[in-house]
């Protein structure tokens, strides 16, 4: 069962006021807030459990290494991976999605050569690409969502061409929280011969995933928003690609042997991953990715669903208030501008003096914003432990900055 008030006490920090009033953290988009188990397993890693992972033959460090690698197959059971060995770990979707630009499609790509992109995508998948297009003339293919924020999938398959190596796609936008069809266009991409990167970060906090299913080649995830700590991550990348891909970053861990003159390098997926990582970080996330596949994801949406329904009617009950994209198929996520009114910012600095907690910008999404027609919009996100009352706390701070610019 759902327990909202179980779930609110496991965050320590839902219980702090902010401004003397009870903190209402509706910036989840940027980054989620951290469950005690979470935040103890990191405490015990570093009080009780720490050294470096995969070199040392002494309990301590085999210790760290088996909890950290147990990680790799709880991200494969939250994707549904077919293989542990499949997962790639990363600092976030953002080193995730610079990898398959240097390791896979850099070496592979030609002048002339496209990556389809959707015009909602945030900039982490998109200046990768931008990169490929200034130094090997790759060619950037867009998609724009309709007024709605809706994505057709069709318009998205119809944009694959012969020269198209890549399908690069959002499964949730950050700003508008419209849900994309990527299953869709991820099996016509497969059935055409063009590969696909979802990025999941915002998607993989909200629903369930299934990269099996999906037919995917590339599925970037970012511990932070997983309610796990930042600078965890990971990337599932299908078994073909993965054998396709040349080593991105070089030193220690990736490699199998290096004399004066040669190198060989490790097995996948260690061969992608130099140097120490992130060891504590990414054992954090897998604490994480247990407490929510312990909750259910799909009790986790629905709770969420319940919730955007909600804040949407009382949101459309606002007449001076427009809310950017209002697709069928979206998440929990609100971008809204004043009509006439001040700017995001002045808004979000406002709702701040009442203990609300959103963003206010371009929410690295400018092609987007440019594409809506908007400079910069107030984002209000929601999680798990949010509740209709935190709902309720908006719209009232919203009613208040409404009278207070007339
Ligand atoms: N993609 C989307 C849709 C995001 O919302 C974000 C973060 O806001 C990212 C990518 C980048 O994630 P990170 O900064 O954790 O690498």
């Amino acid at each position: 069962m759902f327990d909202i008030t179980k779930i609110r006490g496991d965050f320590p920090i839902l219980a702090r006021k902010v401004n003397d009033r009870p903190l209402v953290y509706l910036d989840n988009g940027a980054s989620a807030q951290k469950p005690q188990v979470v935040i103890d397993a990191m405490n015990i890693g570093y009080s009780q459990e720490y050294a470096n992972v995969h070199r040392g033959l002494h309990y301590l460090s085999n210790l760290a290494t088996d909890k950290y690698e147990a990680v790799r197959g709880k991200v494969a059971r939250f994707l549904n991976a077919g293989s542990e060995d499949e997962i790639v770990f990363t600092t976030g979707t953002t080193e995730a999605i610079n990898l398959i630009s240097y390791a896979w499609a850099a070496p592979r790509f030609q002048p002339g050569d496209e990556v389809v992109l959707s015009i909602m995508e945030h900039h982490a998948n998109i200046v990768p690409w931008h990169f490929l297009r200034e130094r090997m003339g790759v060619v950037l293919k867009w998609v724009d969502c309709d007024a709605n924020g809706d994505l057709d999938p069709q318009a998205v398959i119809d944009a694959i061409g012969p020269r198209t190596r890549l399908v690069a796609i959002t499964q949730m936008s950050n700003v508008t929280g419209t849900v994309v069809d990527v299953a869709t266009i991820c099996h016509a991409a497969r059935a055409r011969g063009v590969a696909t990167l979802v990025d999941g970060s915002q998607a993989a906090v909200h629903m369930s995933v299934d990269v099996t299913a999906m037919g995917c080649d590339f599925y970037a995830i970012t511990g932070h928003k997983l309610y796990g700590p930042s600078g965890s991550g990971a990337i599932y990348i299908h078994r073909d690609r993965m054998d396709e891909m040349r080593p991105f970053l070089g030193g220690g861990d990736m490699i199998r042997e290096v004399t004066r003159d040669t190198v060989t390098y490790n097995t996948a997926p260690m061969k992608f991953e130099a140097g120490t990582p992130g060891i504590i970080q990414q054992i954090g996330m897998g604490v994480a990715l247990d407490y929510m596949m312990g909750i259910g994801m799909d009790a986790i949406s629905a709770h969420e669903g319940a919730l955007r329904d909600y804040t949407h009617d009382r949101l459309a009950g606002l007449n001076w208030l427009n809310v950017q994209g209002n697709s069928t198929t979206k998440g929990a996520i609100f971008s809204f501008t004043l009509q006439g009114a001040a700017h995001a910012h002045d808004i979000s600095t406002i709702l701040d003096k009442r203990g609300i907690a959103v963003r206010a910008g371009t929410h690295c999404a400018m092609p987007l914003m440019d594409h809506l027609g908007v400079g910069a919009t107030c984002r209000a996100s929601f999680a798990m432990y949010n509740t209709t009352d935190e709902a309720d706390k908006l719209v009232d701070a919203l009613e208040f900055c409404h009278e207070l610019f007339g």
